[in-house]
């Protein structure tokens, strides 16, 4: 008790004790995630195939299954102070709100103008992509946090940025749009009529509202039909999970320092990488069987891919000029209903969460939409930030738990990944308020729509 009174409610590092190396948890899985593969050939994916589309050295980090660290190069760690190192934040209010006897944290990534972790890999991606003379990049939105985290690296460097934002969104958060034409990006709205892609998936589907899977199409046409410009992308990928590393190794440094060793780990998943980065150096020392550690990955009931998707090859984006990648998926053709959580509506999820989840390492779970809300609302109430609708399933699920110990009188400490704030998702918000939010759950044969659109790859 006495030794507990200790603990502040927010542990920051120091400058100097904040991470100068990525943790790459690839190296401890005995079973690696399965390689990408060339859709041409359905050979595994070379370096050659890779960087006509993505930055040399981020190729590099993609295929490196084996090399346990990576340096963060110093003008990278510059930045980080910037905004980092992120308060681990002990929520004794919403503890006491509770009443529960679990010690509750969490690691809050908000407190950038990005607005979310997204920009702990943007600057690194934006980084290589300048050191390699390109003249700038193409990307996706959904959202919006993604892009506005690539276009503020984009600025710092000088580099330029084209993002092609989900049409949904473009239309409904035009405040996101322009917090990016301040930082200096070029934004479409996706489906467009600058790509050859864009334009076929208009004609098949006019009146979409685009996806995800649409975006990144257009912006990987985007990058290869221009000299000088390569594609980079937000999430999924195994080096989005290595740079989001910083949020699970400061977590763990900080807890460290004060002796605590979490029971359960937290985290929303769209496309795996904060909840990827923030487990992994905890995953880490299960794989190497040091410690244990229960991890949790929390989806909204609306895009299903973990606990409802399948363990399959599939391409990355709609228009199938990815490589392929194993991972839980509802298949490429799946559109998501307009679920608020924008972040988290995407069909497939980071092969390297994937194979662990597979192996049984960690546990997923969904929530829907409004339950999540009201998990948000009582959060920010007692907590006193506003959080993203992506961030409250992970929230939802730690009260659950938190509450589960209330039942049991465990005494339990739990962490999760508080990955951003919600000011640019009011209009959400507003529809919880009034109570005119609906939550939407796939039947099992919408779900069969998405599947029809695997390819059948044998391996
Ligand atoms: C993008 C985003 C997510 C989901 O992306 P992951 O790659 O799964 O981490 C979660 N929360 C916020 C605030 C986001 O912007």
């Amino acid at each position: 008790m006495n030794n507990e009174k200790k603990i502040p409610y927010k542990i920051y590092l120091e400058e100097n004790e904040m991470p100068t190396q990525y943790y790459n948890v690839r190296a401890d899985m005995k079973k690696k995630p399965a390689p990408m593969l060339n859709p041409a050939t359905l050979q595994p994916v070379t370096e050659a195939d890779l960087t006509p589309v993505f930055c040399e050295e981020l190729v590099k980090q993609e295929l490196d299954n084996d090399t346990p660290y990576f340096d963060i190069p110093q003008e990278i760690q510059d930045f980080y102070k910037m905004y980092r190192p992120s308060p681990l934040v002990r929520a004794y209010c919403l503890e006491e709100k509770l009443q529960t006897p679990a010690k509750i944290y969490y690691k809050f990534e908000g407190n950038n103008t990005s607005g979310s972790h997204k920009l702990n890999s943007a600057i690194t991606q934006a980084y290589y992509a300048k050191k390699q003379g390109l003249k700038g990049v193409t990307t996706e939105t959904g959202a919006g946090q993604w892009g506005t985290a690539l276009s503020m690296a984009c600025a710092y460097l000088g580099l330029d940025c084209n993002v092609y934002m989900v049409k949904v969104s473009y239309e409904q958060k035009p405040f996101r749009r322009e917090v990016m034409r301040t930082y200096g990006a070029n934004v479409t709205a996706s489906p467009s009529n600058t790509t050859e892609i864009g334009k076929k998936i208009l004609a098949e589907h006019p009146g979409t509202t685009g996806s995800l899977g649409c975006a990144i199409s257009e912006a990987v046409e985007a990058a290869l039909s221009k000299d000088g410009y390569r594609y980079v992308l937000g999430s999924v990928l195994s080096q989005v999970v290595l740079h989001q590393s910083v949020i699970g190794l400061e977590a763990k440094a900080a807890m460290d320092k004060y002796g605590i060793s979490p029971d359960i780990i937290i985290g929303c998943a769209g496309g795996g990488s904060n909840l990827g980065g923030l487990i992994s150096p905890f995953m880490g020392e299960k794989l190497r069987g040091e410690k244990d550690y229960r991890f949790i990955a929390v989806e909204p009931a609306s895009c299903p891919s973990l606990t409802r998707g399948k363990y399959a090859y599939d391409f990355c984006d709609t228009g199938k000029v990815t490589p392929m990648a194993k991972m839980y998926t509802l298949g490429s053709g799946f559109i998501p209903s307009p679920n608020h959580a924008g972040g988290l509506r995407y069909h497939g999820m980071s092969p390297i969460l994937s194979e662990l989840y597979d192996q049984g390492m960690m546990e997923a779970r969904s929530y829907e939409q409004t339950e999540v809300f009201k998990a948000a609302s009582d959060f920010a109430r007692v907590e006193g930030i506003l959080p993203a609708p992506e961030s409250s399933h992970a929230i939802k699920a730690a009260i659950d738990e938190a509450l589960h110990c209330k039942e049991t009188g465990e005494e339990k400490t739990i962490l999760f990944g508080l990955t951003g704030t919600g000011y640019f998702d009011l209009k959400a918000y507003e529809q919880f308020n009034d109570g005119t939010m609906n939550d939407y759950v796939p039947t099992d044969e919408d779900l069969q729509i998405g599947f029809d659109s695997l390819p059948s790859v044998e391996r």
